[in-house]
């Protein structure tokens, strides 16, 4: 049995990719940290929310023996993670709780640019170099093809050139280091990103609340992305074909202004506020146009 515990820890990458934008994250749901000299715990002051600063590759393992409440790390690696746990028959303890929206990249497969790919069905007998062999051999499943996993942990796009692959099923985002090393991108597995990740069991003590804590507010960061707040002075009559416009408006305030037929109107766009839609109101009617951005909302 699990000892109570009453403050909630979550693991983050130290460095690399997703260390700095979780923190950010975590830190605009209001949490503020205390670091310790060796730099591998922070030690939260606003709340009793702790960080583990780790290898990213340690965190679903750190999440499933229960020394880590939550972690925050890449969808890619949680789900080769708990699919190597599931080829050994372990049951799953954890999942994605919350996508994060930072750290998007996709697990492809690639190669030699001379190949003429036609389709998957092109790997049958070839050789794929990876780091993440339980979810290429997933896939190939899924698609019924037969082919040879070679597992590598690093420098898999160099494995064609050595001789070790004919192809490779590795993370991509711009395709920059894909290209540097004369391979093309075709096949997608997966879409990924950065995500929350938490235990499939709820918590039994106070952690439950912290947790419900972070996660109303993350919720409340993320869905504020794009959102404005829009203002602008309008004839009465023009307000209908304006609202038109407005589809994305969340709860509109219309105030009149006194002594006049004008009205004030005030509300939450979620979608891009761009010049082309300011333009548009201002020619439906719309004027004083104002738009300001959204720190913080608690609905
Ligand atoms: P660590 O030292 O913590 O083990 P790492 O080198 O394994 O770090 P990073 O390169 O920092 O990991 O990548 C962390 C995560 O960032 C990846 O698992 C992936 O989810 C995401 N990511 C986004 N874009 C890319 C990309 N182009 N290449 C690799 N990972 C990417
Ligand atoms: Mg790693």
């Amino acid at each position: 049995v699990p000892a109570v515990r009453d403050r909630l820890r979550i693991a983050i990458q130290k460095s690399g990719r997703l260390g700095e934008p979780a923190r950010a994250l975590l830190a605009s749901c209001g949490l503020a940290w205390r670091e310790s000299r060796d730099r591998l715990f922070c030690y939260g002051e606003t709340l009793p929310i702790d960080l583990l600063l780790v290898r990213d590759d340690d965190i679903p393992g750190l999440i499933a023996d229960g020394t880590c409440d939550l972690g925050i790390v890449g969808r890619n690696v949680l789900l080769e993670q708990a699919g190597e746990r599931a080829r050994t028959g372990a049951a799953a303890t954890y999942r994605e709780w919350r996508a994060l929206g930072f750290g998007g990249c996709r697990l492809a497969i690639a190669v030699p640019d001379e190949w003429r790919w036609d389709a998957a069905g092109d790997l049958a007998g070839k050789r794929i170099a990876t780091s993440y062999p339980a979810l290429l051999s997933q896939w190939l499943a899924a698609q019924g093809i037969d082919a040879e996993v070679v597992t590598l942990s690093g420098s898999v796009e160099i494995a064609p050139r050595l001789g070790k692959a004919d192809a490779i099923c590795d993370l991509v985002s711009s395709g920059a280091t894909l290209a540097a090393n004369h391979l093309k991108a075709t096949e997608t597995l997966l879409q990924s990103e950065a995500v929350l990740a938490g235990p499939i069991a709820p918590f039994g003590d106070v952690r439950a609340e912290l947790a419900a804590l972070l996660l109303r507010r993350l919720d409340a960061v993320l869905g504020l992305k794009d959102s404005k707040l829009l203002m602008f002075q309008a004839d009465s009559i023009d307000v209908p074909a304006l609202m038109q416009l407005l589809p994305d408006a969340e709860r509109p305030t219309v105030l009149r202004v006194d002594g006049s037929d004008r009205v004030a109107l005030q509300a939450l766009c979620r979608g891009a506020m761009t010049w082309q839609r300011l333009e548009d109101l201002k020619r439906a009617g719309a004027d004083a146009l104002l738009v300001l951005p959204v720190e913080r909302m608690l609905a």
